[in-house]
């Protein structure tokens, strides 16, 4: 049942490979499991040739449990539901304003999982963790290392204000870090061995997955790409230094850029929307937004050697009109073996990447959620 909450979906063959029991071993435990309620079949696809039965995959019920993703960003929210068979069942979103609190994310939160429970018609008791994923600089124990990037209400301790407002274990995550896990899982990474996703919305920052699991370095700060000084005399950046990517790349510096020439954008979207129209100031502020990118990311390519990088976030739907430059600066500032090897592509999930993400930390990092009630409660049940 672990191996099937990680992997997701597996035939009988892949199961009894992966643990090494026999075919008769693991065709009476599943059965038994199947009488139980915990396991469930699905017809698979077929293979690569089209021919011959496609295999029945293997997949954990409801009754097993249900993980919940939350993203909470600077001015949005968003809630999957999901049951530890890999099925997201309700999803639902809000804007927020920018100036939002602490007590005003709780209230939102609480609300959308009120209301994903509620759309999936499942008892909310069967949640076994939640998955938080926050816009900042986070140390392993979902703590900010920085004083001045979070919003305000990420100031106190999150995981545990969520987890007593919700009742149920809670793990915090940096948000890009849950966007590469989820890109690399279920979307444009997924054959992927080396990962950068790259999240470029109010912040920029990147998440790494490194043989399918997300590396976070020694301290958790592994992968902040928006700190990287493209240009030491620009502008002060909020994490005091000077001419860093996120000055360039965030949200707001795409917005004043386009001030003077297009006075009515106020989102990125609509710039990217102008853009695609034929817009010509909107098209050059992209395209300098992807050889910014280009030059960060070049040091990436040389240092990590990845074989796919992702561009996700509010600027990953621009698509060719930032990749096309970016792609130019690899080649001109990377090692043209590192430029070669890796693919770079825009995310396939979108604005849900990063509550993918978080439901991803609850399915494949167990272990984060282990020392809970819920999760012990679950255990104690499958035992017998
Ligand atoms: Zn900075």
């Amino acid at each position: 049942m672990a191996l099937l909450r990680a992997r997701g979906p597996l035939t009988r063959a892949e199961l009894g490979g992966v643990i090494g029991l026999s075919r008769a071993t693991v065709s009476a435990t599943v059965a038994q499991l199947k009488d139980e309620g915990w396991v469930d079949e699905q017809a698979g696809t077929a293979g690569v040739a089209g021919r011959g039965r496609p295999p029945t995959l293997l997949l954990l019920t409801k009754k097993a449990g249900l993980a919940v993703g939350v993203d909470l960003g600077h001015s949005h929210a968003r809630v999957v539901l999901a049951h530890l068979g890999h099925e997201v069942l309700a999803e639902q979103a809000l804007q927020m304003d920018a100036t939002w609190r602490a007590a005003d994310a709780l209230d939102a939160v609480e609300g959308l999982v009120g209301d994903v429970v509620a759309a999936a018609g499942v008892d909310r008791a069967g949640i076994v963790g939640i998955g938080l994923g926050l816009p900042a600089p986070l140390d392993t124990s979902g703590h900010s290392t920085s004083t001045t990037i979070p919003p305000d209400w990420m100031r106190e301790d999150p995981a545990r204000a969520f987890a007593e407002r919700l009742g149920a274990p809670v793990v915090v995550d940096n948000d890009a870090n849950l966007g590469a896990l989820a890109e690399a899982r279920w979307g444009a990474g997924r054959q992927s061995k080396t990962l950068v996703y790259v999240k470029a919305s109010t912040g920029v920052g990147a998440g790494l997955v490194l043989g399918g699991r997300v590396f976070r370095g020694s301290t958790g700060t592994a992968g902040e790409i928006g700190h990287f000084t493209v240009d030491e005399d620009g502008l002060v950046c909020r994490c005091g230094s000077r001419g860093c990517v996120d000055v360039h790349v965030g949200r707001r510096a795409l917005i004043a850029q386009v001030a003077h020439s297009q006075p009515g954008i106020s989102s990125v979207p609509e710039l990217i929307a102008a853009a695609r129209d034929g817009d010509l100031a909107c098209t050059r502020v992209l395209a300098d937004a992807g050889e910014t990118l280009g030059v960060a990311l070049a040091a990436v390519l040389n240092i990590l050697n990845p074989d796919r990088v992702v561009l996700g976030g509010e600027l990953g739907a621009a698509g060719e009109l930032v990749l096309a430059s970016l792609r130019e600066r690899l080649r001109r500032h990377a090692l043209a073996s590192a430029v070669s090897s890796a693919t770079v592509v825009q995310g396939q999930l979108g604005e849900r990447a990063e509550a993918l993400g978080a439901v991803l930390l609850v399915l494949t990092e167990a272990e984060r959620f282990a020392s809970t009630s819920a999760t012990a409660r679950v255990g104690a049940r499958t035992a017998r």
